[in-house]
């Protein structure tokens, strides 16, 4: 009933190892890291899900491999080198680079002397509606059933086990249900009986135009500065912050517009790291949703009656993650346990016995 990335992707594909798929993704604004966080910034290595996405998913994700920086503030070099370390020993192309290349990969940037940065040469972005769309079409071709406008409005239960949902439009029948409704997840979650941490997380993203003589540039996410921005198509840039993002908010909220004062942060964020964007213009700017938890990181696996099982809370970062994540939970879903023990620290259960998921060198809190 879903049409996120995550309800398009959980029909069965080969069953490769969890790990190995994040070390094949690249993607979304971020580049490859943090294969050990699945809600970091992961990108991914070497031409898989999104790089490979004709021949593993059919259609075009719309990928662009223009590289991807990872500015950290010098405090935080020793986090950057452990991380990078860490990524090349799963076989992830990622180096760390001085100010100089920095200021070779990046013209025009104001970085001190003894900044560095991690530079991903493969990294990329692709774009979200090619992406979901053509994972829509595999799922159609597999025979899965698309219903648009039809809202899930409630989940039956017979005994112990889930027995299929309300809907719209009348019941339909089924022996799994998956909760993978992005900011709604907590409503679709307590239709089934549970009370899940998701909170709703908004976050603004602009587009500004860039002056004629900047072409397209290296992604980046800057946590000095606490923005990331990558270009977007042949003339424009996409500016958006860390920082600021609001939480708690009402999931049918109207997104067709940025909350007040964002397009001024991100212009000051950006001319301050490139001054030779403050002769660029504003182009549009509109707002997001996504469900977050606790620890931003997700929640997956089997929670309350039989048969239901929660796919949510991706805290602003399911977007990359969504073909490799699919892949072993619809494997966890269909063959059970023996699978995969990919996604078990996932589990709802970790809120409750305080076994939070948190990165062993992270930069400091992103959204919050
Ligand atoms: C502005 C912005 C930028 C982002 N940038 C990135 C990025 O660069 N990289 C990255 O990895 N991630 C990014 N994300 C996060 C990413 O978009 C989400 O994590 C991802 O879309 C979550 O996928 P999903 O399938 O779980 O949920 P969604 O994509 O939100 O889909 C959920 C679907 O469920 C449907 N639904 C809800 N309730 C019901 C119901 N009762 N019955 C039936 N259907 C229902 C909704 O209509 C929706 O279609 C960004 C998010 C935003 C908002």
């Amino acid at each position: 009933m879903q049409s996120g990335p995550f309800g398009l992707d959980i029909a069965p594909d080969e069953p490769l190892r969890f790990l190995e798929r994040l070390r094949r993704i690249q993607s979304g604004q971020a580049g490859e890291s943090m294969v050990n966080q699945l809600a970091g910034n992961m990108g991914g290595a070497p031409f898989a899900y999104f790089a490979d996405w004709t021949d593993r998913v059919g259609g075009d994700a719309g990928f662009h491999d223009i590289g991807f920086l990872q500015l950290v503030s010098p405090a935080e070099r020793d986090a950057l080198e452990a991380n990078v370390a860490m990524q090349q020993r799963v076989g992830i192309t990622t180096e760390v680079v001085d100010a100089d290349q920095v200021r070779g990969l990046l013209p025009g940037i104001v970085i001190d002397d003894d900044q560095v940065a991690a530079y991903e040469p493969r990294s990329g972005y692709a774009d979200p509606s090619s992406a979901t769309g053509s994972l829509l079409a595999a799922a159609l071709g597999r025979g899965a059933r698309l219903i648009q406008d039809c809202a899930v409005t409630g989940v039956r239960v017979a005994g112990e086990r889930v027995v299929g949902v309300e809907t719209e439009r009348g019941s339909v029948d089924g022996p799994i249900v998956v909760d993978a409704a992005g900011a709604w997840a907590g409503r679709v979650a307590a239709m089934a009986g549970l009370d899940i941490p998701l909170t709703v997380w908004r976050h603004d993203v602009a587009y500004v135009r860039r002056p004629p003589d900047i072409g397209r540039h290296v992604g980046f996410i800057d946590f000095d500065n606490l923005f990331y921005s990558r270009p977007e198509g042949d003339a424009l840039t996409l500016v958006a912050l860390e920082d600021g993002n609001p939480i708690d908010g009402d999931p049918d909220a109207s997104v067709s517009s940025a909350t007040a004062g964002f397009e001024l942060r991100a212009a000051e964020r950006i001319v301050r790291r490139l001054p030779d964007f403050g002769r660029a213009g504003l182009h549009s700017a509109h707002s997001g949703q996504d469900g977050i938890t606790p620890d931003q990181h997700p929640i997956i696996g089997p929670a309350g009656p039989d048969g239901f099982w929660l796919d949510c809370g991706y805290s602003g970062t399911g977007f990359k993650t969504a073909p490799a994540i699919g892949d072993s939970l619809a494997a966890l879903i269909a063959e059970g346990p023996a699978a995969t023990d990919d996604l078990a620290p996932y589990g709802l259960a970790r809120f409750a016995e305080g076994r939070l998921i948190a990165g062993e060198h992270s930069y400091g809190h992103m959204w919050r």
